[in-house]
């Protein structure tokens, strides 16, 4: 689920996502009545079932401006960050697939061009953030930047998530530089710190940069990838099963944010 703005929503809402796969796949199990072949082609496949999404995630929104270069321009359920700089713009996650030309057309109304996205960031490799990358990599020509682990499930574009399985799936990306924790992004006058924070997933980031209010007063800002685990099998689980040990550590990181981050 989300960082930033949306946090709040993350565990149910990933739930009723891995609800909505296993629900689509239990109707296609061997043994469930067949139809006309029309009957069958209205039956969505398990992977469209999961874009599925509250109206709140697909609800476009006007740019809404957090600090002197960081804006809102994702939906208004999920946030997706643009960071205008000097040298261009850096966008932070991308919210659902179909959300694509939202954010492009969020970025016209800044007066951007899609060319000035140059570097694409994310906070976690899940569908409601990641959905549309591929189609924004394409459309601004932006380098996708991730850690190793992130990298891997955006490649796969979702599937063989270690707690969803293939219920939440994308169109794959491929990042073209792999970073390091506490590695500095730059663009320009734009500096982001990463953080690792694996739990939600393996590969879950989190991002501190400065910038100034209206005023001129500067200001830390923290993206915090969530924190939830939405029906995870965190003890015995084959899949993962470190994971009860490589989530905690994530806990107090981000609670001494943003102190320690920026
Ligand atoms: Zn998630």
């Amino acid at each position: 689920m989300s960082a930033g703005g949306a946090g709040a929503a993350g565990p149910a809402v990933g739930l009723a996502l891995l609800l909505l796969g296993s629900a689509a796949v239990e109707a296609l199990e061997p043994g469930a009545p067949t139809g006309a072949v029309g009957a069958e082609a209205a039956t969505p496949l398990p992977q469209l079932r999961a874009y599925e999404a509250p109206e709140p995630w697909r609800q476009p929104v006007a740019p809404l401006r957090i600090a002197e270069d960081t804006w809102q321009i994702g939906t208004a359920g999920l946030s997706v960050l643009l960071l205008v700089g000097d040298e261009g713009a850096i966008l932070i996650d991308g919210g659902m697939p179909q959300a694509a030309g939202q954010v492009l057309a969020n970025v016209r109304a800044l007066g951007l061009a899609p060319a000035d996205v140059k570097l694409i960031l994310h906070s976690h490799a899940h569908v409601d953030h990641v959905g549309p990358l591929a189609g924004l990599k394409r459309a601004t020509g932006a380098r996708v930047l991730a850690n190793a682990e992130s990298a891997a499930l955006l490649a796969r574009g979702g599937a063989e998530d270690i707690h969803y399985g293939d219920a939440m799936v994308y169109p794959p990306v491929q990042a073209d530089r792999l970073l390091q924790d506490g590695e500095t992004v730059e663009l320009g006058r734009l500096r982001l710190t990463v953080h690792f924070t694996p739990g939600h997933t393996p590969g879950s980031m989190s991002w501190s940069w400065q910038d100034r209010a209206p005023d001129g007063t500067p200001l830390r800002i923290v993206y915090a990838d969530s924190m939830s685990a939405p029906g995870y099998r965190l003890l015995d689980n084959p899949a993962t099963p470190a994971s009860s040990r490589t989530i905690a550590p994530a806990w107090p990181r981000c609670a001494r944010c943003p102190a320690t981050c920026c």
